[in-house]
């Protein structure tokens, strides 16, 4: 019986990839144009290894903002003779779209860092409306609570492919995934790059070893507090998110709303 993974796919953390100021990475931009080639290019060669390593079972999810981004017949090629499917499209609350507990790993593709100031699109999932988001008082990112929605199936993240900033939290979380630094960070719309078919190169490396490897199961513990600031007041005092006994999200300030919850699940329920 072949391996089943499951891949994770933002465009930030790709290869020669800076967004525009003030924009992030907004369709239409060539700097937009670029991350999705790049990224259908990553994907691409994450897939060849991991057909040549015995996958034969892989959903791609692709999760940058409208959810249709990527290239997929040329990432069909790169997967002949495997059942791949996507994940795509915006609407769905629901975070990591068909992993269940049968998947064997969890790949991280394009993700960016979350709370630093120098790293390349830093964010956490809307630029415009969360300054941030910490579990238990430690700043967290999409890396770090998609990869605790997939620990609560027991899935491990077995490789995470970002810039230095990103993949330097990265190590802190998941300690025996496999890592490749796309770039190095200088400012928000700044990096320097490794070229981007090195990069593609070096992937298919890593996933080789990543197969191999136990993995990471990260998750956070139950129940956890979750402080979510905002960048405005206004969207503060909209916040829906219910603790565990019901009740509205306390006040932290004016822009942080703090509150238990049981499970990284719960977070999607009123975000
Ligand atoms: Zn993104």
């Amino acid at each position: 019986m072949g391996k089943k993974f499951y891949v994770c796919v933002d465009l930030e953390g790709v290869a020669c990839t800076i967004g525009r100021s003030g924009q992030g990475l907004a369709a239409g931009t060539p700097e937009y144009a670029f991350a999705c080639q790049q990224a259908t290019d990553e994907t691409s060669a994450l897939l060849g290894a991991l057909r040549r390593c015995g996958a034969d079972d892989v959903i791609v999810w692709d999760c940058h903002g409208s959810g249709y981004n990527l290239d997929y017949h040329a990432l069909e090629g790169a997967f002949a003779g495997g059942h791949l499917r996507f994940a795509l499209g915006a609407g769905s609350r629901k975070r990591l779209p068909g992993l269940d507990a049968s998947c064997d790993g969890l790949f991280f593709l394009g993700y960016h860092a979350c709370d630093a100031k120098d790293a390349t699109l830093c964010h956490v999932y809307s630029s415009a409306t969360f300054a941030g988001m910490r579990v238990n008082g430690r700043p967290v990112g999409e890396l770090q609570i998609d990869a605790a929605v997939a620990g609560r199936l027991g899935v491990p993240v077995k490789l995470v492919a970002s810039d230095d900033i990103c993949v330097a939290q990265a190590r802190e979380t998941f300690p025996d995934a496999e890592f490749v630094v796309t770039k190095q960070s200088l400012a928000w719309n700044s990096c320097l790059s490794e070229a981007p078919g090195a990069v593609c190169g070096a992937l298919a490396e890593a996933a080789s070893r990543a197969v191999d490897r136990d993995g990471t199961v990260f998750t956070f513990p139950s129940p956890f507090e979750l402080a979510v600031s905002f960048k405005r007041i206004e969207y503060a005092q909209g916040c829906a998110l219910h603790d565990v006994d019901g009740n509205p999200f306390g006040w932290d300030g004016a822009y942080t709303r703090v509150g238990q919850l049981r499970q990284a699940e719960d977070i999607f329920t009123y975000i």
